[in-house]
C-alpha cells in the first residue's frame, strides 16, 4: 500500500469567520453583545449625545427641581434641576471606566496566580492556592467599603480596590485550566523537545487558558460596575465623578422617594441592571465559541537481571539498552504506586520492538521514563537507560535534553491531544527544530517542515492549516513528522493507531514500517493489540501488572508463548486461516498498581494458577537458545 497525500476540504475557513459564526449561535450572546454595544456607544458619544451638561442645571431652565420626564428631559430632572438623561449618559462612562479596569486588575492577578500555582505545582501551588482560598471565604464588599472608607475615595482608589479584590474566581478557574493543559501531550511534547517554562506557559498553556480569562474578564466587569455602584450609593463614590451609583446617592439623600420623583432613581438603576445583564449575556456567548475542548509500591528488593542482550549479541549496533528499570509513583498520603519494575530490553539500529499488554500495565510510564519525561509523582527508583552507551537516567535536565529528539523522540498517542489547537501545524513542526537544533539555518526551516510533512505523505498546502483542520490519519502522520524534525535515531510510537479506523492505522502502521527502512530508524511501538505488531516487529516485549510478563522474537511470541497472559492475548486475536476459532476474552482487571497482589500479578486472572502463584512472585527465567524470557512459576519445569 503506497502513502497517499490526503486531500482535505478546510473544515474551517478562518479562525475570526468560525468565532463569528459559533458566536451568533448564540442567541443570548447576540442579545447582550446589542445591549452591551448601545451603552459603550451611548458612553463613547456621551458629550454628543447629551443635551445637557451634567454638572449644572444651566440650560435646563429655573425652578425645574424634580420635574417628571417629558420630552424635553426624556429622563426628568434630579433634586438640582440637572436633566436626568444627561446624567445617565455621562455616568455610564464613569461606571463602565471603573468596571473595566478594575476587571482588567482582577484578571492580571487571578491569571497570574491560577497559572503559576497549575502549571508549577508542588509547594508553590499550596501556598497559592490556600491563600486563594482564604481570600474567596473573606466577604469581599464589606472588605472593599472598609478599606475605600478609610482611603481618599477617588476614582482611582476605588478602580484599585475592587481590582484586587475580585481575583479569587478567576485564580481558581484558571488553576484547573492549567492543570488540565499541562497534561496535555503538546505540552509534554513541548518539554520534550526542549522548551522552557516561560516558552511552554506563553505558547501553550496561555492561549488555552485565555478563553476562560476573556469570559472571566466580561463576567468581571459586571461584578466592579455593581461593587462601584455600592460603594457610591453608601457615599464612598469619587464625589467629582457621577456615576450611576453617585446619582442613586444623590437622589435618595435628596428626597426623591419622599416626593414620588421616581425617575431619579430608576434611570439609574436602568443603567446598571442594562450593563450587568448584557455583559452575563455576552459572557455566555463567548463561553459557547471560546470554551475549548481540552477538548482533558513499594520498592522491590532487586530480582535476577535478564542477561544482557547486548553481550549476547556482541558486534551488533545497540542503540538503546534498558536494565531493570523499575518506576514508582509517589503521591504524599498514598502507598506508593509500582508502575514498572525490573524492565529490561533492547533496541539495535533499524529494529522495531513492540511493547503489548493492557491499558494500566506501564507501558506508556515506562517510556516517558526513559525520556525523562514523568510526571512530578514519577520516580525511577533502580536500573539504567543507555543510549549509545550513554547512561540517561542520571544525567540533568539540560543534558537529558540533548538525548530528546535528536537521539530519541516519541509519538504520542492521541494526536489531536498531543497537537496544540491554537497553533497551525507547520508552525509546531518548525517550533521542534528551532527548540533541538539552534543552529539550523532558520531562513530554510519552512523547507524543512515541508520536506518532513512530505516524508509523512502531507501535502505543503496543509502546512498553515490548524490540527482541527486535518483528519485523525493527517494528525497522526503530523506527529510522526515533528518526532522526525531532528533526525533522532530511536522513535517511541506510543500507541500510534488507538482511535484510528483499521484502514487508517493500516497506513500509519505501513508508513512507520517504510520511515524505519529508509531511515533507518529503531522504533518502540507501544500497543496493546498483539495483532498489530505480528507482521512489523523482531522482537515483542509483553508487560503486565509492571513487570516482564514475556520477552521474545515475534515467532517465538506467535508460535510458542509460554506465558499463560501472552497466551490469553493470543486467544483475543483473531487468525484468518482458521476462521471458525473462538475468540476469547480475559475476565477480570490487571491490579492496581498499588495494591499489588503479594504473588503472581497475573495470578487472579490466570488458567494456569497453582498454590505457590499466590504467595511467590515468579522470577524472569531465560531459556537457553534464542532469546526468550518469561516470568512464570511453569517455566521451572521446562528449563
Ligand atoms: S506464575 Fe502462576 S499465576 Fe503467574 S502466570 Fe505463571 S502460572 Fe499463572
Amino acid at each position: 500500500m503506497s502513502i497517499q497525500t490526503v486531500e482535505i476540504k478546510p473544515i474551517i475557513p478562518s479562525a475570526s469567520k468560525n468565532f463569528w459564526q459559533t458566536y451568533r449561535q448564540s442567541r443570548l450572546g447576540i442579545a447582550g453583545l446589542i445591549l452591551l454595544l448601545a451603552i459603550l456607544l451611548t458612553a463613547i458619544f456621551a458629550p454628543l449625545l447629551a443635551p445637557y451638561d451634567p454638572k449644572s442645571s444651566e440650560g435646563v431652565g429655573a425652578g425645574q427641581v424634580y420635574n417628571a420626564p417629558s420630552a424635553a428631559h426624556w429622563f426628568g430632572t434630579d433634586d438640582a434641576g440637572r436633566d436626568v438623561f444627561s446624567n445617565f449618559i455621562y455616568g455610564a462612562r464613569v461606571s463602565l471606566i471603573v468596571g473595566f479596569f478594575a476587571s482588567f486588575i482582577s484578571v492580571f492577578i487571578g491569571g497570574t496566580i491560577g497559572i503559576v500555582a497549575g502549571y508549577y505545582g508542588g509547594r508553590t501551588e499550596n501556598i497559592l492556592m490556600r491563600f486563594t482560598d482564604t481570600m474567596l471565604v473573606i466577604p469581599d464588599l464589606p472588605l472593599i467599603v472598609v478599606i475605600v472608607a478609610l482611603t481618599r475615595p477617588s476614582l482611582l482608589n476605588i478602580i484599585f480596590v475592587i481590582g484586587i479584590f475580585g481575583w479569587t474566581t478567576t485564580a481558581r478557574m484558571v488553576r484547573s485550566q492549567t492543570l488540565a493543559v499541562k497534561s496535555r501531550k503538546f505540552v509534554l511534547r513541548a518539554r520534550a523537545i526542549g522548551a522552557g517554562r516561560a516558552h511552554i506557559i506563553r505558547h501553550h498553556i496561555l492561549p488555552l487558558v485565555m478563553p476562560i480569562l476573556v469570559v472571566q474578564a466580561v463576567l468581571v466587569v459586571s461584578v466592579a460596575v455593581l461593587n462601584e455602584s455600592t460603594l457610591s450609593f453608601l457615599g464612598l463614590g469619587d464625589p467629582t465623578a457621577l456615576s450611576w451609583g453617585q446619582m442613586l446617592n444623590y437622589a435618595f439623600a435628596r428626597g426623591a422617594m419622599s416626593t414620588g420623583a421616581w425617575w431619579a432613581l430608576v434611570a439609574p438603576g436602568i443603567g446598571i441592571i442594562w450593563v450587568v445583564l448584557g455583559l452575563i449575556l455576552v459572557g455566555q456567548g463567548l463561553e459557547q465559541v471560546l470554551n475549548p475542548r481540552l477538548n482533558t509500591h513499594h520498592l522491590m528488593p532487586s530480582r535476577p537481571t535478564i542477561k544482557s542482550e547486548a553481550a549476547a549479541r556482541s558486534g551488533e549496533q545497540v542503540l538503546l539498552e534498558v536494565r531493570n528499570l523499575s518506576i514508582n509513583y509517589i503521591n504524599e498520603g498514598q502507598a506508593p504506586a509500582c508502575a514498572v519494575e525490573d524492565v529490561s530490553f533492547t533496541l539495535k539500529e533499524g529494529e522495531l520492538i513492540g511493547l503489548v499488554g493492557e491499558s494500566g500495565c506501564g507501558k506508556t510510564t515506562l517510556m516517558l521514563g526513559l525520556l525523562k519525561l514523568l510526571p512530578n509523582a514519577g520516580q525511577i527508583v533502580n536500573g539504567q537507560v543507555y543510549f549509545k552507551n550513554k547512561e540517561i537516567t542520571t544525567l540533568s535536565d539540560d543534558e537529558v535534553n540533548k538525548v530528546r529528539w535528536r537521539g530519541i523522540s516519541i509519538v504520542f498517542q492521541g494526536a489531536m491531544n498531543a497537537l496544540n489547537p491554537v497553533r497551525t501545524v507547520g508552525d509546531q513542526i518548525a517550533e521542534t527544530i528551532i527548540k533541538h537544533l539552534p543552529d539550523f539555518d532558520s531562513a530554510k526551516i519552512p523547507a524543512r517542515v515541508t520536506e518532513l510533512l512530505d516524508l509523512v505523505g502531507i501535502a505543503a498546502e496543509h502546512k498553515e492549516q490548524y490540527p482541527h483542520q486535518y483528519s485523525g490519519g493527517m494528525r497522526q502522520r503530523a506527529m510522526i513528522a515533528m518526532a522526525l524534525a531532528c533526525n533522532p535515531e530511536v522513535v517511541i510510537a506510543d500507541e500510534p493507531t488507538t482511535a484510528l479506523d483499521v484502514m487508517i492505522q493500516a497506513q500509519i502502521l505501513e508508513l512507520l514500517d517504510q520511515l524505519r527502512k529508509k531511515l533507518g530508524l529503531a522504533i518502540i511501538f507501544v500497543t496493546h493489540d498483539l495483532g498489530v505488531v505480528a507482521e512489523m516487529c523482531d522482537r515483542v516485549l509483553v508487560m503486565y501488572g509492571g513487570v516482564t510478563a514475556e520477552y521474545a522474537a515475534v515467532d517465538t511470541i506467535y508460535n510458542t508463548p509460554l506465558h499463560p497472559y501472552t497466551q490469553e492475548l493470543l486467544k483475543a486475536f483473531p487468525d484468518l486461516t482458521k476462521p471458525k476459532k473462538k475468540l476469547s476474552s480475559i475476565p477480570g482487571y490487571p491490579p492496581r498498581l498499588d495494591d499489588l497482589p503479594a504473588g503472581c500479578r497475573f495470578a487472579p486472572r490466570c488458567p494456569a494458577v497453582f498454590d505457590r502463584c499466590r504467595t511467590e512472585q515468579p522470577a524472569l527465567h531465560e531459556l537457553a537458545g534464542e532469546l526468550h524470557v518469561v516470568s512464570c512459576h511453569l517455566v521451572e519445569a521446562i528449563k
